[in-house]
């Protein structure tokens, strides 16, 4: 599924994000930017020790990184030169804040990408593997977070592509695209291809 918000192409489709050729793939990562399981293991299995190597300098330097913050590496040996690694927030119920944390993972790493002037990003799901969050809730706050950045911002940003998984999660983020696009008719200017 695909529409076209400004001058930005948005894309949702189903696949692994390790493979995305766009400028900078972004990290679910966790705070202490080492690696995980998950979509993180994945990315730094993928993109060799170079991106662990600028995620300990990142660390040492400026400490843990916060939730709902953004930082950037090399992308190392993957085809995306750059890895931004967000850090979302776990669920615990939806009374932490983990709306507005969420959010603003997906403003902060747009606002990486905007000030490293990239032309395109793959986001995956943040934080609806181990850290819990209803997919449908996190893809609504996902979409609704994108699509007025696009709309609003001047970005040199021309491609936004949301890379899920899995076949339910990819339909939650369809769904939300839908969703917010009927809601705001406005915010897209050609018809959303199917
Ligand atoms: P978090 O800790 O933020 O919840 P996870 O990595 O556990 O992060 O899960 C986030 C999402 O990333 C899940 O939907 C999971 O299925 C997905 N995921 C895992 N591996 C990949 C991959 N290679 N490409 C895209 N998404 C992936």
């Amino acid at each position: 599924m695909e529409a076209i918000i400004n001058q930005t192409k948005l894309s949702i489709i189903q696949g692994d994000i390790t493979k995305q050729a766009t400028d900078a793939i972004v990290n679910a990562a966790n705070p202490s930017l080492m690696g995980g399981g998950g979509v993180d293991g994945a990315i730094h299995r993928a993109g060799g020790p170079a991106i662990l190597e600028e995620c300990k300098q990142i660390v040492a330097k400026q400490g843990r990184l916060p939730t709902g913050k953004a930082v950037i590496t090399t992308g190392g040996n993957l085809k995306a030169k750059y890895v931004i690694h967000t850090v979302g927030p776990v669920w615990h119920g939806g009374g932490r804040n983990e709306a507005a944390l969420l959010a603003s993972d997906y403003h902060e790493c747009l606002k990486v990408a905007t000030a490293h002037k990239l032309a395109s990003i793959s986001f995956p799901s943040i934080s609806t593997g181990a850290y819990g969050y209803p997919v449908s809730e996190a893809a609504r706050i996902a979409i609704s977070t994108v699509v007025p950045f696009l709309k609003e911002q001047a970005t040199p940003i021309k491609e936004v592509t949301f890379v899920l998984f899995d076949s339910r999660t990819y339909e939650s983020y369809c769904s939300a695209f839908q969703e917010v696009i009927g809601k705001n008719p406005h915010l897209v200017h050609l018809p959303i291809a199917a």
